[in-house]
């Protein structure tokens, strides 16, 4: 039977975009690619790169007082929303045309439109036009949620915070996730008076919990009202204003409301049901190591499978993918040991088991130390950093790298090839420091601090 392409892929974001190039670029697969909406996806157009942007500009109001204390004599300014803004614009533009430059250098065809699946090798566009594909690749990607209550038409989510037509004076973000607790750093450093509610003990659960604790402190040592065990019980227009009321029995107002509460799968609409295509309980792609759904000529990667919610893993997936279906050499996916940065203020860097979850495993030593770093000490600051490594006492191998530092992205991509690489305690001492840096105390640990 013959196909008008080898691959017709739904979705322009990261992970549809690498795997459409490589299968045509690499393999010489005749492909095609449609995007209803801007190429480049979540991760470009509303999500890492924007948001990236953002934690620079908001960075410098601090910087300020810290060129101060090394002698020199400039003065804070104010922040210019729309000159940034029309940059970032400007940008995005850019890289827009950057993605779909790439799909057209390697020859895929793109539609600009939505597509949806109606046998399990034909695809149906927007426009009515069919075409067949020998097989369909689905990078639908994901979308903010806002749970339902009384007001919750008032919230914006991460997708509007990027297009504010005026910063506000006061914002109120829900969720104690990355996205929340990276716009809470964004929009305090922005000048923005800044309030967030998390519904549970401690933001960012899930991760090292003394990192998580740093990071809250920290938070509010900047000046961002972190208030725990709290959450949003009805939101009310008051004229400009939107009145919050809250669990704790506060009552405020804020001009901007976003909620960052979690993102759900962009898997409806687009045919699945109907051809018997499983889904999960958030409404995923369920799809195996290979990223086959369970018509075997469908296959589905990114955001859509909810696996690992992340850029590089939805590009590792699509090159596994194209490795296992156009180069004859089957690929699992491995989503073991992934650095990943978190742009909070500060910022942290992880990679592998927290304390809490290699203690419930096996036993461990801790090596951790947290202390004022020299630019910060020296320009009269508080702020403390923190590098922690978790080792198994049996193998001796560091299990968990935390980091959290200026920089700490930076550091754990490099902490993380060792550590995927099974480096033991030993390989992280006999490694000279390099002096001085924040990152030298991961190798001049020496005792343990407790063990589990
Ligand atoms: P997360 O799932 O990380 O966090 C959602 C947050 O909202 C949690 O704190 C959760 O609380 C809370 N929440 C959920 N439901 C409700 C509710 N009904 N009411 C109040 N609070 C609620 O989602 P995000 O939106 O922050 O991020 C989505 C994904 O995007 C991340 O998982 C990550 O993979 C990716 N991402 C990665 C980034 C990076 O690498 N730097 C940056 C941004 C996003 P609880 O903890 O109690 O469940």
């Amino acid at each position: 039977m013959s196909f008008d392409y080898d691959l017709f892929v739904i979705g322009g974001g990261s992970g549809g975009v690498r795997a459409a190039r490589v299968a045509a670029g690499e393999t010489g697969a005749k492909v095609a690619l449609a995007e209803e909406d801007r190429y480049g996806g979540t991760c470009v157009i509303r999500g890492c790169v924007p948001k990236k942007l953002m934690v620079f500009a908001s960075e410098f109001s601090g910087m300020v007082g810290d060129a101060q204390a090394f002698g020199w004599d400039i003065r804070p300014g104010g922040f210019d929303w729309n000159l940034f803004h029309g940059k970032l614009v400007t940008e995005l533009d850019r890289l827009e045309g950057v993605y779909r430059n790439i799909l057209k250098n390697n020859g895929v065809e793109s539609f600009d439109q939505r597509a949806r699946v109606v046998d399990p090798h034909t695809v149906e566009l927007a426009d009515g036009t069919r075409k067949t594909a020998k097989h369909i690749l689905i990078a639908t990607g994901g979308r903010p949620v806002v749970p339902e209550f009384p007001g919750s038409d008032l919230a914006i989510t991460s997708n509007e915070i990027f297009h504010l037509e005026k910063l506000p004076e006061n914002i109120l973000i829900v969720g104690g996730g990355y996205i929340a607790s990276e716009f809470a750093g964004i929009m305090n450093g922005l000048g923005v008076k800044t309030t967030q509610f998390y519904r549970g003990p401690q933001i960012l659960r899930g991760f090292d919990e003394e990192a998580r604790g740093l990071i809250c402190d920290e938070m509010r040592q900047n000046g961002i009202d972190v208030r725990l065990e709290t959450n949003v019980v009805e939101m009310t227009k008051a004229g400009d204003k939107i009145r919050v009321k809250a669990t704790d029995g506060s009552e405020d107002q804020f001009d901007v409301v976003m909620y960052a509460t979690g993102r759900a799968p962009n898997a409806d609409d687009i045919g699945l049901e109907a051809l018997g295509v499983e889904r999960g309980r958030k409404g995923e792609i369920i799809v195996d190591e290979y990223s086959q759904t369970g018509v075997p000529s469908i296959y589905a990667i990114g955001d859509v499978t909810d696996r690992v919610n992340l850029t590089p893993v939805a590009i590792r997936e699509g090159m596994a993918f194209v490795e296992t279906v156009f180069k004859g050499n089957p690929t699992p996916v491995d989503h073991e040991l992934i650095p990943t940065a978190i742009f909070t203020q500060p910022e942290m860097g992880t990679v592998g088991l927290s304390e809490e979850e290699a203690a419930a495993q096996e036993s461990i030593e801790v090596y951790t130390t947290s202390f004022k770093p020299m630019q910060k000490s020296f320009a009269g600051g508080s702020q403390k950093v923190l590098m922690k490594l978790i080792v198994s006492q049996a193998t001796r191998k560091v299990l968990g790298c935390h980091i959290v530092a200026p920089g700490a992205g930076e550091m754990i991509q490099l902490a993380g090839i060792a550590v995927k690489m099974g480096a033991t305690k030993e390989d992280f001492d006999r490694t000279v420091a390099v002096h001085p840096v924040m990152a030298e105390e991961l190798v001049t640990m020496r005792q343990p601090v407790r063990t589990a």
